[in-house]
């Protein structure tokens, strides 16, 4: 089947796209139908990317806000709270009814690959079985990347290295820790070795809740990172949030850079969540508690934009589609300079595929799963500027998700 008439990415000039059992197999300009091509797609100039990517999610928890009681305070530690009076009613149907409506959602928008953390600080288990189960049932449609997730700690929760070591055997695909919520400093540095342990002994990625407060003295990036250098995991390591190098002092953070770059991890910052949940024990001025997504940008580390949280007593908005994301962390972050607008779609398409880990499996090239979304504009300012719709989501060449073109009409 051909594609005609698309802008990949940046590209100055239109291409058409042939795909062949599911696979690219050439994009080049003004391609001819080959006889018995079958389905000739005529996308009129629009904009063609590979499909976002939703690289720190927590499926478990979403679509569950005002469930039993709303976070009135907007904390972290309420939400914590909130979330922890709702365990009571998980079911494995539960969760896998509530997960597949946000699947579908995630879908709507031009998702095809999301890596959510699973909260594994339960005895049951029962959120990461059934999203254990969903991840093979929806596996044509989306890739689900799962993190055995410990919200309350390895250390500071009973059993709670057994429990992720289950959650690794059971099948999760990285190992977590939260070392800025454990119980002491010390806890802190052990629960990250016990984290690196586990996921060399079951061969997984890891992606860490780090420093995930305003406290400047958190500083469990650095530990992860120097594991990751030392392990050799590299780039197999995610720091989410980071949030607290937003209040480090700039002699500190010279010196952690270097130790950053050496590492090779990734880093997620959550634009949305990171703005609602941060600041909070500030009066004024108050912090916006993103990481550092400018400066490590700058030096060549990989960034990527996650949404954390979907309807849930984190985040009570929430509409599963990444532009709100690069839209809010352009603006926190300082970055709405041409460039860094133009080439913001990367952070929740190839950088977050960087994250996921995903390799030659994601992108626009020949050979490669024909996976890939249009959006309805001719190139990404306007697609993000004016909130564009994925006009089509294409999952091995096969058509997964569509949407109209939004019409307005002004009358003066
Ligand atoms: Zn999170």
């Amino acid at each position: 089947m051909l594609f005609k008439d698309l802008y990949i990415g940046n590209a100055e000039a239109p291409m058409d796209i042939r795909v062949t059992d599911g696979k690219f197999t050439d994009i080049a300009p003004n391609l001819t139908p080959l006889p018995g091509e079958g389905t000739v797609t005529d996308l009129a100039g629009k904009m063609a990317l590979p499909p976002f990517v939703e690289s720190h999610v927590h499926l478990d928890t979403c679509l569950t806000a005002g469930r039993p009681r709303w976070n009135l305070s907007g904390t972290l530690f309420e939400g914590i709270q909130c979330w922890e009076e709702y365990k009571p009613f998980l079911t494995k149907q539960e969760v896998k009814e509530r997960v597949n409506r946000a699947l579908r959602l995630q879908a709507s928008n031009g998702i095809q690959y999301v890596r959510t953390h699973v909260d594994i600080n339960d005895p049951k288990l029962t959120a990461l079985e059934a999203i254990l189960e969903l991840r093979e049932e929806v596996r044509d449609f989306i890739d689900v990347q799962i993190v055995a997730f410990p919200q309350y700690g390895i250390l500071s929760y009973p059993k709670g290295a057994e429990l992720l070591e289950r959650a690794l055997e059971l099948g999760a695909d990285a190992a977590g820790a939260i070392p800025h919520f454990e119980f002491t400093r010390e806890y802190s540095v052990e629960s990250l070795h016990i984290c690196f342990d586990l996921a060399q002994k079951y061969n997984k990625l890891i992606d860490i809740h780090c420093d995930e407060i305003d406290d400047e003295a958190s500083r469990g990036l650095e530990t992860v990172a120097t594991l990751a250098y030392e392990t050799g995991m590299g780039d197999k390591v995610t720091a989410s949030h980071t949030t607290a190098m937003h209040s480090y002092n700039n002699a500190y953070v010279i010196r952690l850079m270097r130790i950053l770059k050496m590492s090779g991890i990734n880093f997620v910052a959550n634009p949305c969540v990171n703005v609602h949940l941060g600041g909070r024990a500030d009066t004024y001025p108050k912090r916006r508690s993103m990481t550092r997504v400018k400066e490590l940008t700058a030096e060549g580390i990989n960034v990527s934009f996650g949404s954390d949280d979907l309807f849930d007593p984190w985040n009570p908005l929430g509409n599963a589609n990444m532009r709100d994301q690069v839209f809010m962390g352009l603006y926190t972050g300082h970055m709405l300079g041409y460039e860094e607008i133009v080439n913001s779609y990367r952070f929740v398409t190839e950088n977050a595929a960087r994250t996921l880990h995903l390799g030659d499996a994601y992108g626009i090239a020949a050979g490669r799963d024909a996976n890939f979304v249009v959006m309805d504009a001719k190139n990404w300012y306007d697609a993000l500027n004016y909130n564009a719709p994925v006009l089509r989501s294409y999952r091995a060449g096969k058509l997964i998700a569509s949407a109209a073109p939004a019409e307005k009409q002004v009358y003066f």
